[in-house]
């Protein structure tokens, strides 16, 4: 019996909720509120036509005392926040001041600096601590499932892992010419960074996309994959002893990539404000007003997508290689609710993760990452709600 505030109606808020209500003996009471309440009351609706009622409301998740008030009213167990990655801190405040447990998938960003780094959400630690409460950060996919594809292979394939890479593939098409799968704003900023990856103790840092490896993908083939800095490197590089590197990658077309470098060079894709007309306004949120809502390319998107962590290490003194990965394909997903690949297997997870906290199979008193906890009841779960794992040796190099 547990009451679940979910913040944020966009692509992946609208998976959370109705992956919750599939779950009805542990997601009794299900309240989803957001900025704009018309796309609230819209997933609501969808949601009703399974026979399944949840509430709804609007807030300003940049406002402490809105979302306090809101917390008070509702009285959740767990806040659930798919909104966007600024407002993390101050859910987290809501969270601490009314007692609620807490979840995300994706680190805190200041609006004005892209940094995707730990360091403002850790130093809650200490608070969630004291106040006898959990956060549980990055229930997504990557991150989110790939940290538990890790704590998976130390638990049971590797005595000691020495190099993780994290592969990330979307073969789908959508049709459009240029679209990003979740947020344009936060997405753009992730890839237009400098790539980094940590290898012996050291953080090495190269130029945006600069590294490229061709990866052979199980049922899709191979894709161009670049090297991109993300957030699960940091907390992976903490709690996976031994390691000796780890990198991530992720697939992009050669027409993405032509849009993203002409929109780049013009200065479409900065986040420093300009002067237009009077106005101050910032490039990329002006781009993402242009660009399709991600949610809305789901109805004609083909392909799958295929994202999973390749391992190497040691067992039993022999050297030894592994791959997990999950295969999900984007019609499907819109055939059970509606979304694309990209939303399902994010939100998929945070449902997935907020099971485990109100369950109590993760429980913990303070601010912790997934490869923290037991990963055999979470990759369980996996199977059974939509996003199904292979675990096979690897024979190739990267
Ligand atoms: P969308 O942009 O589709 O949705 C974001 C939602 O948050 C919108 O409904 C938006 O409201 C709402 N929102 C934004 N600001 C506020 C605010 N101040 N107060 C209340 N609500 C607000 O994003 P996605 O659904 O694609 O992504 C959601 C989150 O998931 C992001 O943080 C993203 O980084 C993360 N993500 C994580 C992944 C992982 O694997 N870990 C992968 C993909 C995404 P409005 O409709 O009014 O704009």
């Amino acid at each position: 019996m547990a009451r679940v505030l979910i913040i944020g109606a966009g692509g992946v808020g609208s998976v959370v909720a109705r992956k919750c209500c599939q779950v009805e003996d542990v997601f009794t009471d299900v309240m989803l509120a957001s900025r704009t309440p018309a796309k609230c009351e819209a997933i609501a609706a969808e949601i009703e036509k399974n026979g399944r009622r949840i509430e709804t409301a609007r807030v300003d998740a940049d406002r402490v005392d809105e979302l306090v008030a809101l917390m008070r009213d509702f009285g959740p167990d767990l806040c659930i926040n798919v909104a966007l990655p600024y407002q993390d801190l101050t859910i987290m405040d809501a969270c601490l001041e009314c007692g609620v447990d807490y979840l995300d998938t994706a680190n805190y960003e200041p609006p004005d600096e892209a940094r995707f780094e730990y360091s403002w959400q850790w130093a809650y630690h200490d608070r969630f601590r004291e106040a006898g409460l959990m956060a549980l950060l990055g229930s997504g996919f990557d991150p989110g499932v790939t940290n538990v594809f890790c704590a998976y292979a130390q638990k049971h394939l590797f005595d000691r892992i020495r190099t993780i890479d994290i592969l990330d593939c979307n073969a789908g098409d959508h049709g459009h010419p240029f679209a990003t799968n979740f947020n344009p704003e936060i997405n753009i900023r992730e890839i237009t960074r400098n790539g980094r990856w940590w290898e012996k103790g050291e953080w090495i840092e190269t130029g945006p996309l600069e590294k490229m490896v061709e990866f052979d993908y199980p049922e899709v083939g191979p894709r161009k994959s670049y090297l991109l800095y993300h957030e699960e490197l940091e907390s992976l590089v903490k709690h996976i002893p031994g390691l000796e590197r780890i990198r991530f990658w992720m697939t992009f077309s050669d027409q993405y990539l032509k849009h993203l470098e002409v929109l780049g060079n013009v200065g479409m894709t900065s986040i420093e404000p300009v002067e237009f007309e009077g106005c101050e306004i910032v490039p990329l949120k002006f781009l993402k007003a242009l660009l399709p809502d991600p949610a809305s390319l789901a109805a004609n998107y083909r392909g799958k997508t295929v994202i999973g962590c390749v391992f190497s290490g040691e067992r039993e003194g022999r050297e030894k290689k592994a791959y997990i990965y999950n295969v999900c394909d984007h019609a499907e997903c819109f055939r059970e609710v509606g979304a694309q690949a990209v939303s399902y297997t994010t939100g998929v997870p945070a449902m997935i993760g907020a099971m485990m906290m109100l369950t109590g199979k993760w429980r913990g008193e303070g601010v912790f990452n997934m490869e923290q906890f037991d990963p055999d009841p979470f990759m369980d779960a996996l199977n059974r709600y939509g996003l199904p794992w292979t675990v096979t040796d690897f024979h190739g190099s990267i």
